[in-house]
């Protein structure tokens, strides 16, 4: 993927950074660079922009993280049927464009594409976390408010990560990526602390709302790739979007994954449904007003989000569930953001409380 950008800012204090040479390094020529005492005005969006938030995708920003990069997962609470997972915030918005993406509203007064110089504050972080809890397991993401591998090329943050995690007993990171960008990762030792994830969509949905990102071919292709160099794999079916050949095309996905690559060599699948709140939903329509797959008709759920019409969205659930299962036995399969009630409709039972899934999920990848 080929990054796009109008301008590029770096905050002083970062300017002979390893980080602010490995950009500039590897920036196309003739993009305009800014030295600035403080980056967070060229991260606000500009609304003299028609849209301000692909404007804002455009503008990339190296700048010191304010707050913390460890965060609980804004997707956990009580309500849902949760993985117990930690967010590393080591950037903020992508320069792929999915039409249903949270970012559109999320970050929309920020929308600038927001790489955290001061990083290595994030491994002091995880260290103290480790010291607090050192019985514990956690699995940690950095895909959260960015996708963990599309900046890759450009930063090499990948190589730090694996780096710092493969010498980890009790910390599994999480790359959970729409890429095929994985070429840092493939000559490194993750000494089975590194699971890399790939959110999969069959290739309608790819066509019609993910800008910019891989195909669902290539994805797998890379998939396979890193599992060959001793990384776990897992993959996130999510937002599943319930168009009129769905089923079919889901199933179809899902067969051609099975035949790419050896369902034992799987860590874990989650499935989520297509969820928007009110203002995603307008901004999502708004930008994408051509696009089918958010033309359906969702109805407001208890959470205040746009869903798939229960029955129908169930149907999905159980119907790729079973698919899943009868490929791989045993395998993890958990549902995001969704009701506790419906892990039971689908499951036949509860989820398990976030944090024991959190780290039965961390310890699969070593078991
Ligand atoms: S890849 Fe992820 S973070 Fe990037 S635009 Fe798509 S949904 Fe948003």
């Amino acid at each position: 993927m080929k990054f796009e950008l109008d301008r590029v800012f770096v905050e002083e204090e970062f300017r002979d950074g390893p980080m602010a040479r490995r950009i500039l390094e590897r920036l196309p020529p003739g993009v305009p660079l800014e030295y600035v005492a403080d980056g967070r005005p060229a991260a606000m969006a500009d609304r003299s922009q028609p849209d301000s938030f692909a404007a804002g995708k455009r503008r990339l920003i190296l700048m010191r993280r304010r707050s913390p990069f460890l965060m609980a997962c804004p997707a956990g609470s009580g309500e849902f049927a949760c993985c117990g997972y930690l967010v590393l915030t080591l950037a903020s918005n992508c320069p792929m464009d999915c039409a249903y993406c949270f970012l559109q509203e999320y970050v929309a007064d920020n929308p600038g594409f927001q790489v955290y110089a001061n990083y290595a504050d994030a491994f002091d972080e995880l260290q103290a976390l480790v010291r607090k809890a050192p019985k514990r397991n956690f699995r940690v993401g950095t895909g959260e408010l960015a996708d963990s591998l599309a900046f890759d090329t450009l930063t090499g943050l990948s190589l730090e990560l694996v780096d710092f995690f493969a010498r980890q007993r009790n910390l599994t990171l999480e790359l959970k990526t729409k890429t095929d960008e994985i070429e840092n990762l493939l000559n490194l030792d993750p000494r089975g602390q590194v699971i890399v994830s790939w959110t999969l969509s069959p290739h309608a949905v790819f066509a019609s709302s993910e800008h910019r990102s891989a195909p669902p071919a290539a994805r797998i292709d890379a998939a396979r790739r890193v599992a060959d160099a001793g990384y776990g794999v897992a993959f996130h079916l999510d937002p599943v979007i319930a168009y009129p050949e769905a089923e079919r095309d889901y199933l179809q996905l899902l067969d051609h994954l099975f035949a790419v690559l050896d369902p034992s060599r799987i860590v874990f699948f989650s499935i989520g449904g297509l969820r928007l709140s009110p203002g995603l939903r307008a901004a999502a329509r708004r930008r994408f007003p051509a696009d089918p797959m958010l033309a359906g008709e969702e109805v407001l759920a208890p959470d205040g989000r746009y869903r798939t019409f229960t029955p129908l969205r169930a149907r999905l659930f159980r119907t790729l569930s079973e698919r899943i299962r009868r490929q791989a036995p045993g395998l993890a399969v958990y549902l995001c953001m969704e009701s506790s009630a419906m892990s039971e409709r689908i499951f036949g039972a509860p989820p398990p409380v976030p944090a024991v899934l959190g780290e039965r999920l961390a310890q699969a990848r070593r078991s």
